[in-house]
């Protein structure tokens, strides 16, 4: 962790704070073990279309709050909740989000984690730049 916290001053200028994450593994698990309870007979209970859906959807649902946060960037009128409520929807939304793109990548047989520390490891080798996961 601290080796990420010079890496982020390093690049930002500024002693910028990193919270502990838990660990995707752990997450992942929980994600998947709730689900069951909506799908008993596993992630193949649904097909991958209907997971890309439930994914889509998620997203939608997170662009349509952006969407209202740039109204009021604009000084738009329309919105119905106050920039707070839109900040709080914002970060509701990305847990969503998150949540079925893990039970999507499941459902494809891959493990979130390994494919985001594939793909980011490539791009930091192909940019030469150092992080690596
Ligand atoms: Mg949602």
């Amino acid at each position: 962790m601290s080796e990420l916290r010079e890496e982020v001053t390093k690049v930002s200028g500024s002693r910028a704070e990193i919270p502990p994450y838990a660990s995707i593994p752990h997450v992942s698990t929980a994600i998947f073990a709730r689900a069951l309870h909506w799908h008993p007979q596993g992630l193949q209970s649904w097909s991958l279309s209907d997971w890309a859906c439930a994914l889509a959807g998620e997203t939608g649902e997170l662009c349509n709050v952006v969407k209202k946060l740039n109204r009021n960037r604009d000084g738009l009128i329309g919105n119905k909740e106050t920039p707070e409520q839109l900040q709080a929807a914002l970060g509701d939304e990305i847990a969503d989000v998150y949540v079925y793109l893990d039970l999507f990548a499941r459902r494809a047989g891959f493990n979130l984690e390994d494919v985001v520390r594939k793909k980011f490891n490539e791009v930091s080798l192909r940019n030469g730049f150092g992080q690596r996961l």
